[in-house]
């Protein structure tokens, strides 16, 4: 497998802002940050995406989320934060090694997040006996 732009980052070939490193994960500064703090944590295990991604790396993501999450939301003076994930090409997945975003919020920022809509009748009922029949 070719090395991901991130495995280059583990690896020291290419610079980054890193701020934490554990045995299994790494975090950095999103180098086009969407607020000041824009962070990406990593597993250093390059998976894909969720759709490929082990538990127990999953859980090494999530671990080092938690613990730098009020670090990150605190270093730029932030209110809140945003945890995001784009898995696949159409929701927006451009690095494929897997990754969460932690993007500092403010308030007042005003950051448009996508629109909500309404379920025709009966169609809730139906999505949900097709996911449930999936996970059966
Ligand atoms: P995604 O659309 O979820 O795949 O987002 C990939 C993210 O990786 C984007 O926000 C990019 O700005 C970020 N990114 C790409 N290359 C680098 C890099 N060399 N260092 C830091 N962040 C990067």
């Amino acid at each position: 497998m070719e090395d991901s732009i991130f495995t280059k980052i583990i690896k020291r070939e290419i610079p980054a802002e890193i701020i934490y490193e554990d045995d299994d994960t790494l975090a950095f500064l999103d180098i086009a940050p969407v607020s000041p703090g824009h962070t990406l944590v990593i597993p250093k295990k390059q998976v894909e995406n969720i759709f490929d991604t082990d538990d127990a790396t999953l859980a090494a993501v999530m671990r080092t989320v938690r613990k730098i999450a009020p670090a990150v939301r605190d270093a730029v003076g932030a209110d809140a934060l945003n945890i995001h994930s784009n898995h696949g090409a159409e929701a927006g997945q451009i690095v494929f090694h897997m990754h969460l975003h932690l993007i500092p919020r403010f308030k007042g920022d005003n950051f448009f997040m996508w629109p909500h809509k309404d379920y025709k009748e009966g169609e809730a009922s139906e999505i949900a006996e097709k996911i449930r029949a999936k996970l059966a």
